[in-house]
């Protein structure tokens, strides 16, 4: 592999999505960032090698989120090349062609998966042999639906082919620093209007829940802190397509501020989780435990690693 340096640690750094994960269950957050480490290597260790398999598992409504995303990146995209937006229906098509791609692959390379993770979309619907209801898959056929017109007919496409306004960036990988930890951000799209307004937008295809208000407020932290702009001049969108609702939310000095004490004391939770803070190395794995609501396990991607010491401990 190309410019590939192996690390025996991965690389410290602290994103929004991982504060969630440790909170959900430190074991998950385990094998997700620690355990599955090294995983692709030949050689690797037969637990890591299974982690890093699992971690690669994804299911109907990740990859309804990842194809929604996709067909929003392309609109952007048209808009800097001038062309016209797509109606409703043929972003649903597009949407519709990639689950259908990834519903294929998952029936029918089970063995190319297992031997090759990183090669081929796998559900974990397919994997664990789970049983797929009628009535998720009409929830899921009626969601592709409501968010594929939510996105054609969004207030946002006026506003960003206004003559003045300017896209900043759009589903791109960025980082920025608190206390020397490189914090991941990466709102769907960021965009300046003519009246030096700094806008984040973030499409939902599900519920509303308060972490996605935390998540764009650090976002609003990321535009403050990486290009200068005062909390006052940044705002941030929460389209929730499904539901055809929008939340609109600004934020104060002090908003930042607290967010950015939040991530420092969620920074400060992972490293007590460490052997060594300096070189990234974790503590055995027996000191990030198990959930407490293992209602979620049957669903989680590692339940295969889990399942044995889940019966142990309830036997
Ligand atoms: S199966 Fe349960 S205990 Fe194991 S990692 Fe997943 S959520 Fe945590």
């Amino acid at each position: 592999m190309a410019g590939y340096v192996r690390r025996e640690y991965p690389e410290w750094s602290w994103s929004f999505s991982r504060q969630q994960l440790l909170a959900g269950c430190p074991r998950r957050y385990y094998y997700n960032y620690y355990g599955s480490h090294n995983g692709w290597e030949r050689g690797a260790p037969k637990e890591a090698a299974l982690a890093y398999r699992l971690k690669k598992l994804s299911n109907l409504y990740l990859v309804l989120g990842d194809a929604l995303h996709k067909s929003a990146y392309r609109m952007v995209e048209r808009i800097r090349e001038g062309r016209p937006l797509p109606e409703a229906d043929v972003v649903e098509e597009e949407i519709r062609r990639q689950l259908r791609r990834v519903w294929k692959s998952s029936r029918d390379e089970l063995e190319l998966f297992i031997r090759r993770p990183n090669r081929v979309d796998m559900l974990q619907e397919f994997y664990y042999q789970m049983e797929i209801r009628e009535d998720t898959l009409a929830k899921i056929n009626g969601r592709i639906k409501q968010v594929s017109v939510g996105l054609a007919a969004s207030d946002v496409w006026a506003e960003l082919t206004a003559p003045d306004a300017e896209i900043v960036a759009s589903e791109q990988f960025d980082t920025f620093p608190i206390d020397g930890t490189p914090v991941y951000a990466v709102p769907d799209l960021l965009y300046r209007t003519g009246d030096n307004v700094w806008k984040i937008v973030d499409w939902k295809t599900g519920e509303e829940v308060e972490d996605n208000r935390d998540q764009v407020a650090l976002y609003a932290l990321y535009v403050q802190n990486k290009h200068g702009v005062s909390a006052s001049r940044i705002s941030a969108r929460l389209e929730y397509l499904s539901l055809k609702t929008s939340q609109q939310l600004t934020f104060s000095t002090e908003d930042l501020q607290k967010v950015e004490e939040g991530a420092k004391a969620s920074m400060e939770e992972m490293r007590r989780l460490l052997l060594d803070p300096e070189r990234n190395v974790p503590r055995a794995k027996e000191a990030f435990a198990l959930t407490e609501q293992r209602g979620l396990c049957p669903w989680c991607n590692f339940y295969e690693l889990c399942r044995e010491e889940l019966e142990l401990s309830v036997s």
